[in-house]
């Protein structure tokens, strides 16, 4: 662990889980709560519905982290084990908790339903631990410390346990956390693979390391986040800003964005800074480059025509794409990309057009021109430039390559 910091540990209970019926969205939630108040996860285990079993995942909690919270296995049936695990776990006994029962009848008694007899055992909790209140179920959650180790367990509910979150559990961890602050930036990258980029920015993936940075792939774009922790929330934010610079050093155009930011936004600001608008003119795409740029409120300010020209034909007749060079070249070429390019812009009257070529597959593909190859050009101007690429992945994979490697020529030609 690195330095003082309190780390968390997320352990989720629950068959249902392990079956893949339900999908533990309780740990992603706790995570990015703690993550809020600044405090990093360590790791999270997801166990079933096994006495031991829980025993063993919170024995292994207590050694990874500081604060361990618990979800799921609090209610009244038998398969709901939680409550025995952590007293075995603890070293005690179950104790009835005869205000805890009270409470519980109350509340079955505001909702004109009888309290069965299995309901009882939620209102045993383990010896000397303190209770988190439920005011929107019936399970009690509970708190216990162990050897400087505090945890919490929480009902399963989603509704139930995120409440109980909110006004239980941070509050405490906020004041326990007191002297921690985590800052959090994500730099957008595109135009190189996940391990050319580790590779350019070396060191600073290092583990163990304040300013940690991780990295994600998604469709081609690469996500390094960078996560800084320090006693206050203005040092984290200068030591994570520190990250960012030498980041940016290092990767030059490779990024694009920060956040949560798209190709599409970030094309699309550059068009409204420069007063400039664009068309695009697409083949295999199928007028998805048409529309991740209309996704983006306010594109009617820069976009002003997409066509979709699927057939020689149609890229014959729409963009006056002339036919001996579809004969000549292919229609997928780069001369026939550069050709739609200059024809949307000269069509539609826009300072820059796009023009997008493929073969997406699965078929269609030669051994010259196999599945994957897609012809991209650009018209800056009448300065027409064109790439071609080879994504050799599934159909969707494809023409969202090809499109966001077209916002990506446009991006870098138009400059920041
Ligand atoms: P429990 O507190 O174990 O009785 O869980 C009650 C219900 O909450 C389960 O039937 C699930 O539908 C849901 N649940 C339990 N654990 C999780 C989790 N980790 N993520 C999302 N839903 C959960
Ligand atoms: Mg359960």
């Amino acid at each position: 662990m690195v330095g003082q910091v309190k780390h968390a540990c997320i352990v989720s209970v629950g068959n249902e889980l392990l079956s893949g019926h339900t999908v533990d969205t309780n740990a992603a939630y706790i995570a990015r709560q703690l993550r809020s108040i600044g405090v990093p996860t360590v790791s999270s285990h997801m166990v079933a519905d096994l006495q031991s079993t829980i025993v063993q995942a919170l024995r292994l909690a207590a050694e990874e982290a500081d604060i361990v919270i618990v979800t799921g296995g609090l209610g009244p049936t038998d398969d709901d084990l939680t409550r025995e695990g952590l007293a075995e776990f603890l070293g005690v006994e179950l104790e009835l908790r005869e205000d805890l029962l009270v409470r519980m009848k109350e509340w079955f008694q505001r909702r004109g339903v009888p309290m069965v007899r299995k309901n009882v055992v939620q209102a045993r909790i383990p010896r000397g631990a303190q209770v988190v209140p439920n005011e929107w179920g019936t399970a009690p959650g509970i708190l216990a410390e162990k050897d400087g180790t505090v945890f919490f367990a929480l009902p399963g509910v989603p509704r139930e346990m995120e409440r109980m979150l909110a006004a239980s559990v941070l509050p405490r961890l906020r004041a326990m956390a007191r002297c921690q602050a985590l800052a959090v930036r994500k730099l957008k990258c595109f135009g190189a693979g996940e391990s050319t980029i580790a590779e350019m920015i070396g060191e600073a993936m290092a583990r163990n390391r304040n300013p940690l940075v991780n990295c994600t792939a998604h469709t081609g774009v690469i996500t390094l986040e960078i996560v800084a922790t320090s006693p206050t929330v203005a040092d984290a934010e200068r030591l994570a800003q520190a990250q960012e610079a030498a980041l940016r050093e290092v990767l030059g155009p490779l990024v694009y964005g920060v956040g949560e930011e798209t190709l599409a936004e970030v094309v699309g600001r550059q068009l409204q800074r420069l007063g400039k608008t664009l068309a695009v003119a697409e083949s295999c795409t199928g007028g998805l480059l048409a529309k991740l740029i209309t996704d983006i409120p306010g594109a009617s300010g820069y976009f002003t025509h997409g066509w979709v020209t699927y057939s020689n034909q149609a890229k014959i007749e729409e963009l006056g794409v002339p036919g001996e060079l579809i004969e000549r070249h292919g229609a997928v070429s780069e001369p026939v990309a550069e050709a739609m390019a200059q024809g949307a812009r000269l069509r539609a009257g826009a300072d820059y057009a796009i023009g997008i070529t493929g073969i997406a597959g699965p078929d269609g593909g030669t051994e010259e021109k196999p599945v994957g190859l897609v012809c991209i050009a650009v018209d800056f101007e009448g300065r027409i430039q064109a790439v071609r690429g080879q994504f050799p992945w599934e159909r969707h994979l494809v023409r969202m390559r090809a499109a966001q490697t077209a916002l990506d020529l446009l991006r870098r030609g138009l400059g920041r």
